[in-house]
């Protein structure tokens, strides 16, 4: 059975207090929740505090960037080893926001995602297509290229920490979403996509999130689609009712 999971990208959002707010909100109502695994990834200097004051709850923290050295002269950067040491195992990698202001590639993302499953990170790999991609009909292969590029040389068994997270780039942060026919339309190509080049049973297990203005009142017609197993959620994740309202309608 593949997991459910809901993780919330905070991006730069969130001071020291306004993080520990919205930590002990989400602690109190999602603390124990069974139903999916519950994410949130606080921006940088945020992540510690995160990890220590979410002890004694299911909820885990994921950083939102990692370098692809393991350590060097890289001013600005922040290694897998420094994640790991604060308690952060999961890492989200390719948000199309680093790919659009930022100018990661797919083969700058390969490097980052090997060097994440060196140090036995978990990664969720965020992709999806552009508007013209998808008014040129070209969507899928666009989302069959961005896998090929940063996944495909993985080993099987690397396969057990990489989560997917389909974006339309389109959908995030605008308002617009995917519909949910749409979304499963997509996430059954990646699943597909996956068996072909790996094996159906690597395919069946890999947990694939929809991420695109996912709000408390979509939610649950996305996440009833059979190959949606949950969510990236931006926007609605910075209030601790709306992610509830969302983590609650898996
Ligand atoms: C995101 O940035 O990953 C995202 C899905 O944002 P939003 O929910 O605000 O569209």
């Amino acid at each position: 059975m593949r997991k459910k999971i809901v993780a919330g990208n905070w991006k730069m959002n969130k001071n020291l207090s306004e993080t520990e707010v919205l930590l002990s909100e989400l602690k109190t109502k999602l603390g124990a929740s069974k139903e999916a695994n519950i994410i949130v990834a606080p921006t940088f200097t945020n992540l510690y505090k995160a990890t220590q004051d979410l002890k004694g709850s299911s909820i885990t923290v994921a950083a939102q960037n990692m370098h692809q050295a393991d350590n060097g002269a890289f001013t600005g950067e922040i290694s897998a080893d420094m994640l790991k040491n604060i308690g952060v195992e999961t890492v989200i990698l390719g948000h199309s926001e680093r790919r659009a202001y930022f100018g990661e590639t797919d083969a700058l993302l390969a490097d980052k995602v090997n060097t994440a499953l060196k140090h036995g990170m978990k990664v969720i790999f965020c992709f999806g297509e552009e508007l013209q991609d998808r008014k040129s009909n070209s969507h899928f292969s666009v989302v069959e290229n961005q896998l090929k590029n940063v996944l495909f040389h993985i080993k099987e068994e690397h396969w057990k920490n990489i989560v997917l997270a389909y974006e339309p780039v389109w959908a995030i942060g605008t308002g617009e979403t995917a519909s949910p026919d749409q979304a499963q339309e997509m996430h059954a190509f990646i699943r597909n996509t996956i068996a072909n080049a790996f094996t159906p049973s690597i395919a069946d297990e890999v947990s694939i999130l929809y991420g695109g203005s996912v709000k408390p009142n979509n939610a649950e017609e996305i996440f009833a689609k059979p190959d949606v197993d949950g969510g990236l959620i931006g926007g609605a994740a910075l209030d601790a009712s709306s992610f509830e309202a969302i983590a609650n309608a898996i």
